[in-house]
């Protein structure tokens, strides 16, 4: 009895009280936002080692009302109250929207968006009717969406992230395991997925110069990704000395500040980028 109202009493720790009320005015305002439009999707420039645009990646941010939201400061809410889920068909919406003014425009026709999908939406039953419902309504080319996908979330049911990955890629998507070698993945897994890219995580990019041990997993992570035929992408390049680093080792795609900082969708550049100028 003792030990019960030991825990009773830490339920009024007004500490704790005041967390759970800022989580739930978070999650209050997270509604509002998405029934009021107040999301809107950043891109960030993918090149190639010619500094040729090739693709963007959304970054989703929020518009608040007492200014702009990161993600890191909403996604892992959302993610906990299950929120991710309207918000992730959102970005899919979202993302659809800008491939079909892009497909009207020769110089943007040919770009690839890659879109962040969290394990929360990938799980849904009916993920695969959405996007792919989007996509057809929309009429979309599905071989210019991309989907991001983190090792938590391939790991978390490898047979049906496989099943549904299968589908969509049969029906024309593709797939990036991002933020690779963060996560607990065994490299024994990454053959049987039919992923298309794997992107380098920033952490070990940051690295390169300053810790040998990250320099040589960036060069084994590339060297892999060559040989079993994915594309790969750096992500977090910040400078001319990790860009020449990640070229002279084969890495086929860059995205990074060096490059271009994301930005709005309607200020996103085409083109070829001059990271000198920057
Ligand atoms: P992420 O998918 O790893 O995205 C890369 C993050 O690194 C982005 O942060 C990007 O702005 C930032 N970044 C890009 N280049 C550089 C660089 O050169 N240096 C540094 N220091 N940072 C760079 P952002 O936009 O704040 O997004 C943070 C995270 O939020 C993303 O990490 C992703 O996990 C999540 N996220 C963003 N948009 C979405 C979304 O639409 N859906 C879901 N589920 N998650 C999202
Ligand atoms: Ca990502
Ligand atoms: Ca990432
Ligand atoms: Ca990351």
């Amino acid at each position: 009895a003792k030990a019960k109202g030991r825990n009773t009493l830490r339920f009024f720790d007004p500490v704790m009280q005041a967390t759970l009320q800022a989580r739930l005015q978070l999650e209050n305002d997270l509604h509002k936002a998405l029934a009021e439009g107040q999301f809107k999707l950043h891109l960030q420039p993918q090149v190639n080692a010619a500094g040729e645009v090739l693709g963007a990646e959304a970054l989703i941010r929020w518009l608040s009302p007492n200014g702009l939201v990161s993600p890191l400061q909403f996604i892992p809410l959302a993610e906990e109250t299950g929120l991710i889920v309207p918000i992730g068909c959102w970005v899919i919406e979202a993302a659809c929207d800008l491939l079909l003014e892009w497909a009207q425009d020769p110089r943007m026709a040919h770009l690839q968006l890659a879109v962040n999908v969290s394990a929360k939406q990938f799980r849904q039953h009916d993920f695969i009717e959405q996007i792919l419902g989007t996509i057809i309504s929309k009429q979309v080319n599905p071989e210019r969406l991309k989907l991001e996908l983190t090792e938590s979330v391939v790991l978390d049911d490898i047979e049906d992230t496989i099943n549904k990955m299968n589908v969509l890629k049969e029906a024309g998507l593709s797939f990036s395991m991002d933020d690779f070698g963060t996560g607990y993945s065994s490299l024994s897994y990454l053959a049987e997925l039919p992923l298309q890219q794997l992107k380098i995580d920033q952490s070990f990019v940051r690295g390169i110069s300053s810790n040998p041990i990250n320099a040589i997993i960036v060069q084994t992570v590339i060297g892999m990704a060559n040989n079993l035929d994915i594309e790969s992408i750096a992500e977090g390049v910040e400078t001319e000395t990790q860009f020449q680093f990640l070229k002279a080792h084969g890495c086929k795609l860059f995205q990074g500040y060096y490059f271009g900082r994301p930005v709005p969708a309607e200020n996103f550049q085409v083109g070829t980028l001059h990271p000198i100028t920057f």
